[in-house]
């Protein structure tokens, strides 16, 4: 396997490393260090009541045949033969699918469909005519809230009819879905998220399925498609040095411009590395991470790109409270409104951003398991707390939700800290206020960027966030470092010239 061929590192043992990894032609040696115990990166399913919790990846978004999550997961098996059925490939949820579902509002009343249904078709009308600001000089509002709210506000005087109650109501659902969109784009509001940009993301056809055996299946799969000993796992990277002249102690042969060095002192010299590490991580350790500094346009690009935070709230029922057919627990609190502030008393007020539940399927394999969302400031408040105080706060906020002061307390809990996770420091990325879909091109671009350097392509950047139509996906990640384990390829083993045409 070493040979004197090139060298190639991965960082980052994601679906973007695992993908480059499994990609990789024509190299001489490859080795991939994660930082963690486990390989996987935001794709983590942990054992959790009778069943598991996707601590990070659940879904499948737009399983269909463009999609690579979906194609490589069929191949596996590990999908459920639900997920293989043609319309379940061909329906357009437009990253929002339908699941039957209940809405109960702060009051301790189960809203009536049709007044959750008007506000929430307003909503994603709405939301839907974002796209109409692709490629605009002068978008209506930098960002996709102040959009939204301006538009909300010019249609408060007829809302419901301009009965006083009913369109204080809809309102309240309206500030319901914009904190599902900040769970949905990872970010704290969606004042964050830039308008014009918006319409660049791609939400593919098919209905949004899950992994049976849980996601971790498919990146244990990526793995054991590697020769044994790729993976080096516990190998935190501290420094990334290019542009370097480096060599193997003993052997003055050979000449490396990069040498990877780990937090635990050992170091790996090679002539390529792709480096599949979270935005998250990226923005807070870009200045030490690499030597010689990033060039300002890459560092630019760095800081301007959002990424933010969604967590996920786990809770096991001895019994459920819910109808066997409800899939999603909606929370609406009624004296919210997307034109006032909302409350910045993150320890009085965290679980209000919780946008509610998803009931997990099937509950023979589950058990009787819940799982809330939260994003932003509030979702980052929550990792600061403990088990019991999530739990307690859980326990109240339903109690009052189902207006039933004894409702038994969840039998236990799990939550995700993806804020606090060093190597991720956040969930996903989004095109923030300020950043356009060039950032996330320039983030993907390799470096040193002359062409002609002799020593080309010393650092390729993979995952999520660098692409553009994807991001924030499974499959954005994994394509993405397919494109750099291609762009390596095609140096590495440049396509064969077709023969010359018999000479006359
Ligand atoms: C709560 C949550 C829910 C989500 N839901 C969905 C969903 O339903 N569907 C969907 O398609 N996507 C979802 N996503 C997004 C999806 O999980 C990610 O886009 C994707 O898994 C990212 O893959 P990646 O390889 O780019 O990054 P990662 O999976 O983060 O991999 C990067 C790896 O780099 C490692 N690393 C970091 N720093 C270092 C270092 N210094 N040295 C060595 N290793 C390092 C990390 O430990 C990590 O393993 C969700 C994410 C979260 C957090």
């Amino acid at each position: 396997m070493e040979g004197g061929g090139r060298r190639v590192v991965a960082v980052g043992a994601g679906l973007a490393g695992l993908g480059a990894a499994g990609r990789l032609r024509g190299h001489g040696s490859l080795r991939l260090l994660e930082a963690a115990a486990r390989p996987g990166g935001r794709v983590c399913t942990r054992p959790f009541a009778s069943g598991l919790a996707e601590m990070g990846a659940h879904w499948i978004h737009g399983p269909s045949p463009g999609n690579p999550v979906f194609c490589l997961a069929s191949q596996y098996g590990l999908l459920g033969p639900e997920a293989a059925l043609e319309e379940n490939q061909q329906a357009e949820a437009g990253g929002h699918p339908p699941l039957p579902s209940v809405t109960y509002s702060s009051s301790g009343r189960v809203l009536s469909p049709k007044a959750v249904s008007e506000a929430r078709d307003l909503f994603y009308a709405l939301l839907a005519s974002t796209r109409a600001f692709q490629g605009s000089k002068e978008p209506p509002a930098p960002s996709v809230g102040q959009y939204l709210r301006a538009e909300i506000a010019r249609r408060v005087p007829t809302m419901a009819g301009g009965v006083e109650e009913a369109r204080r109501l809809q309102l309240a659902v309206l500030a319901a879905c914009l904190k599902l969109e900040c769970c949905i784009s990872g970010t704290h509001s969606m004042d964050l998220v830039a308008l014009e940009p918006f319409g660049e993301y791609v939400s593919l056809p098919g209905l949004d399925c899950t992994f049976p055996g849980g996601y971790s299946s498919l990146s244990e799969r990526l793995l054991s498609a590697l020769p044994e000993g790729t993976v080096l796992l516990n190998k935190p990277v501290r420094t990334i040095r290019w542009r370097g002249s480096f060599r193997e102690e003993g052997d003055d042969s050979r000449d490396f411009p990069v040498r990877v060095e780990c937090e635990d002192g050992d170091a790996f010299l090679a002539d390529h590395v792709i480096i599949t590490v979270p935005l998250g991580f990226l923005k807070e350790r870009y200045q030490e991470f690499f030597q010689p500094p990033l060039p300002e346009w890459k560092v630019e690009a760095i800081r301007r790109l959002g990424f933010g935070t969604n967590n996920k709230i786990f809770l096991e029922f001895e019994q459920p409270f819910w109808e066997p057919e409800q899939q999603l627990l909606e929370v609406v609190w009624e004296d919210e409104s997307p034109l006032e502030e909302p409350s910045a008393d993150l320890e009085a007020n965290w679980f209000k951003k919780l946008i509610g539940f998803v009931v997990l399927q099937p509950p023979e394999q589950h058990g009787h398991v819940l799982c809330g969302f939260i994003a932003g400031k509030e979702s980052e408040h929550m990792e600061t707390l403990s088990d019991a105080e999530v739990l307690s706060a859980m326990t109240r906020l339903l109690r009052r939700l189902t207006g039933n002061p004894s409702l038994p307390a969840p039998r236990s809990m799990l939550r995700s800290r993806w804020h606090s996770a060093p190597y991720t420091r956040g969930s996903y990325s989004y095109v923030a206020v300020g950043s356009s879909g060039d950032d996330i091109d320039v983030l993907a671009q390799p470096l040193p960027e002359d062409p002609q350097d002799p020593r080309p392509l010393q650092l390729l950047f993979a995952g999520e966030a660098t692409h553009r139509t994807f991001y924030s996906t499974t499959h954005g990640a994994l394509l993405s470092g397919w494109r750099e384990a291609e762009r390596l390829n095609h140096l590495l083993q440049p396509p064969i010239p077709p023969p010359l045409p018999p000479q006359p």
